[in-house]
């Protein structure tokens, strides 16, 4: 097992991690920005290394600075948590280049993962089910037009090189496809310094599921379940659950056996999300994250398994702690992500917490790195907490969910925790009835009501 492992993040994330390496006995050096030196992920490590100022392309971003900080305080490995590093092949390498173990994939399956045409053809011959659609960018007007009318109408446009959902077009009929094309190629060259676009069947009403995996590296694979992350405002994810309301059993085990076996197919290692587009009963691959997500702790929830101890044990090639007949799901989680942003503007919300007091009892986790008197940088992500619920079934769980938000106090900034309460007692979302539109639409009518 690893001595000492460096913690490349900030915020809640960084304060998941070093839990579990405090559970595991397992001594913890976190790096922080100087906006950062009193975030409590610093407090409560064993030791801490300034690597520099605000802007994370100085810091958290840093690659140099934080080998060096490795280096230094001699951790044998790095836990990049979400975002920042954690999905850069070149510091995969680079940490493996020093002898530092990277805790995640290797480098070359992040790299895959990380193109969206290698990844698509990667997930098709491992036999997840994809969007239909070219195979590849599409290489002018007439050749879009024979894949469109093929696929059939509507379609969307993506880039090649997309993200954060930017550079995408959908066309209705050929007579929108030229236009479509162009504009999405042109956004496309404007973000990502790329024009190449490829051409996917639009699907109208989708769900966003995903399914929760884990090579052990010697080439086993398993799957954790799924998560619906349909409740979503600009492709960010606002509410996720565990199961999804939408799965039965039958499905949820022919789906996570197709996503297990492809994982060991590919001989991955760690923690990794496929996630899905989910319409009539079929799903359809978008992309793979290689990574922990923000949303693991449902899976937790109803798994009663520490994701973060599996991805350590995995790193230090001792293996998964559970065979796929050990993983049982247990009644019902939901996840909160409570941003500090107004509720209704969703205009970020920097400042001091004057009051921060959390919910608590039976089935209820606070993710969180701030505090009464904590001071929000206004640098970074906005996410300050997230609160989780567990219930035997989605109903406990959603009552449970209603007096937990009752209870949470933050005071001195605004914060979504007034979205959630609303939420959770609409018609649509205690039905489960919701899909990757519903949340967007929601919004427009209060805004207009307003
Ligand atoms: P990005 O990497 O830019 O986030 P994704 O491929 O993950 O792009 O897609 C982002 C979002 O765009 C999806 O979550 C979904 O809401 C929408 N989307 C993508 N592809 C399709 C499709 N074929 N049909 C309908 N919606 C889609």
């Amino acid at each position: 097992m690893f001595q000492k492992i460096l913690i490349a993040n900030r915020g809640e994330i960084a304060l998941r991690v070093l839990r579990a390496c405090k559970e595991l006995g397992i001594q913890t050096v976190v790096v922080h920005s100087t906006a950062d030196a009193d975030a409590m992920h610093v407090r409560l490590a064993d030791e801490s290394v300034c690597i520099g100022p605000p802007p994370s392309r100085d810091s958290y971003l840093n690659i140099h600075q934080i080998v060096a900080a490795c280096e230094i305080t001699g951790a044998d490995a790095v836990h990049p948590g979400y975002g920042f590093l954690s999905e850069n092949a070149k510091f995969a390498d680079i940490l493996a280049a020093h002898n530092i173990t990277f805790i995640g994939p290797s480098g070359d399956h992040i790299r895959i993962m990380g193109d969206k045409i290698e990844a698509k053809r990667t997930a098709k011959r491992l036999g997840i089910p994809v969007v239909p659609g070219s195979d590849g960018a599409v290489s002018d007007e007439a050749d879009a037009k024979r894949i469109a009318a093929d696929i059939g109408y509507p379609v969307i446009i993506k880039a090649t090189a997309g993200g954060g959902g930017r550079g995408m077009k959908v066309a209705r009929s050929e007579a929108d496809l030229v236009e479509a094309l162009q504009t999405a190629s042109k956004e496309a060259g404007a973000a990502f310094g790329n024009d190449a676009v490829y051409i996917e069947k639009y699907l109208e009403k989708p769900r966003h599921i995903e399914l929760q995996v884990f090579g052990d590296g010697a080439g086993r694979g398993v799957h954790f379940g799924e998560r619906d992350c349909s409740l979503q405002r600009r492709h960010q994810k606002v509410w996720e659950e565990a199961n999804s309301p939408a799965l039965n059993t039958e499905e949820r085990a022919r789906i996570g056996a197709i996503c297990a076996n492809a994982i060991a197919d590919l001989g991955y290692s760690g923690a990794g999300t496929i996630e899905f587009l989910y319409e009539n009963g079929e799903f359809y691959f978008i992309e793979m994250n290689t990574r922990l997500q923000v949303e693991h702790p449902v899976t937790e929830a109803i798994t009663g398994v520490d994701l973060v101890h599996e991805q350590i044990r995995v790193a230090a090639g001792n293996g998964l702690s559970v065979r796929q007949e050990d993983i049982r799901f247990h009644g019902h989680a939901i996840e909160c992500r409570i941003n500090a942003e107004d509720a209704r503007t969703f205009v970020p919300s920097p400042g001091t917490i004057t009051h921060f007091h959390t919910p608590g009892g039976l089935g209820i986790r606070v993710d969180s790195g701030v505090y009464s008197g904590y001071r929000i940088p206004p640098y970074y992500d906005s996410l300050i907490g997230k609160l989780i619920v567990h219930g035997r079934n989605r109903v406990e769980c959603m009552m449970r969910l209603r007096r937990a938000l009752d209870e949470f106090v933050v005071d001195g900034i605004n914060t979504t925790l007034p979205l959630f309460r609303d939420l959770v007692s609409n018609p649509d979302i205690a039905n489960g009835d919701y899909d990757i539109h519903w949340l967007e639409k929601y919004l427009a009518k209060e805004a207009e009501a307003h």
